[in-house]
């Protein structure tokens, strides 16, 4: 029995416990090392946790009024809220900046204003700038902003009014002036086709600009007006209308007389004006003489600040800069035609 039992005195006792106490500490330390880990890992979710999750509005409100952060740091947030399109936690900045009491006022009122703008808050949005204006009635920039709204609103006198304080204030209103103008009288629902085509063409003979905005106009409702007035330097600005014109309404005796017009009608296929094309698209659409479904898709670009659009627009949205639209295009496939051969098919 006793050999069983190790004497106390025994070296391998010493050796046992020596071994014993490296396994305790092995296993105490790996277990610490993995608490430590858990812990770190728990601190860290909801370290980030915190940033996936937007502020409310009443822990908005305590953050602003509890003066941690400073005002340009709250505004460089609303600002990235403004940018990522987070426009109601924008608007909840701005309003308790302004009720705190900012030392930027009118800034963070014009901010606030341009935020309910881009948020389709156009009734508040007015509130704010007029508030702006009643105070700091040479301010050009919540004028624009106003004169936009009207122009959202469609409340194209009041806007065309905005126009005479910056007039006075020495900014070029000329353009802006002609495109209102032109808005207001596509507006009226009192007047006939024709009155509207002869005002328009009036402004136009004024003004010689918005000619994508007039030839739109006339093409669709008279296209015989539309070729009649028709000015050859225009002929690439207004390629997408030549392109959708119906195959009728075509004036055949200008095409014949335009290089540009003669190269998109062969490429379309009404006519066999043109052999070749300096145009890729227009060139091989020609000589695949409609015998492929392709045909052309359009895209615009503002000339003034890059920003690409699929339809045609007559202020950018972006820059808000008028007439800016220049229009693109490429190859596509023709589901027209598609469309069309399969209903054959089927008779
Ligand atoms: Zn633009």
């Amino acid at each position: 029995m006793n050999t069983f039992f190790i004497e106390f005195r025994d070296p391998l006792f010493s050796i046992i416990i020596f071994f014993v106490i490296i396994f305790m500490i092995t296993f105490f330390s790996y277990w610490w090392s993995r608490y430590k880990r858990k812990e770190d890992s728990k601190y860290l979710d909801n370290f980030l946790q915190q940033f996936q999750t937007l502020p409310s509005k009443e822990e908005l409100r305590l953050l602003i009024s509890g003066g941690e952060l400073s005002e340009k740091s709250w505004l460089l947030l609303a600002s990235s809220y403004f940018k990522s399109g987070d426009y109601e936690k924008s608007i909840d900045i701005y309003n308790e900046l302004l009720k705190v009491g900012s030392s930027n006022v009118k800034e963070t009122m014009f901010l606030l204003g341009k935020t309910y703008f881009k948020a389709g808050f156009l009734e508040r949005s007015k509130q704010i700038f007029l508030e702006i204006l009643k105070k700091n009635p040479r301010t050009p920039q919540a004028l624009h902003y106003l004169l936009l709204l009207y122009e959202h609103m469609r409340d194209y006198k009041s806007a065309l009014e905005v126009l005479e304080p910056l007039d006075e204030l020495g900014e070029d209103i000329r353009k802006e002036k002609s495109y209102l103008k032109t808005l207001m009288l596509l507006s009226k629902s009192e007047l006939s086709s024709q009155e509207k085509i002869n005002y328009l063409l009036e402004i136009y003979q004024e003004s010689h600009e918005l000619s994508y905005l007039v030839f739109e106009y006339l093409f669709r409702i008279k296209p015989a007006v539309g070729w009649e007035n028709f000015d050859n330097s225009k002929s690439e600005l207004l390629s997408d209308i030549f392109w959708q014109l119906d195959p009728k309404d075509l004036n055949l005796d200008i095409i014949s007389k335009n290089g540009y017009l003669r190269e998109l009608y062969s490429a379309r296929g009404d006519v066999k004006l043109a052999d070749s094309s300096s145009i890729f698209e227009f060139d091989l659409l020609i000589k695949l003489e409609r015998k492929a479904n392709a045909t052309l898709a359009f895209e615009y670009i503002c000339e003034s600040c890059k920003m690409v659009y699929p339809f045609v627009f007559h202020r950018c949205s972006s820059c808000h800069a008028i007439a800016t639209s220049k229009v693109e295009w490429r190859l596509t496939r023709d589901y027209h035609k598609d469309f069309s051969e399969e209903n054959n098919s089927f008779q």
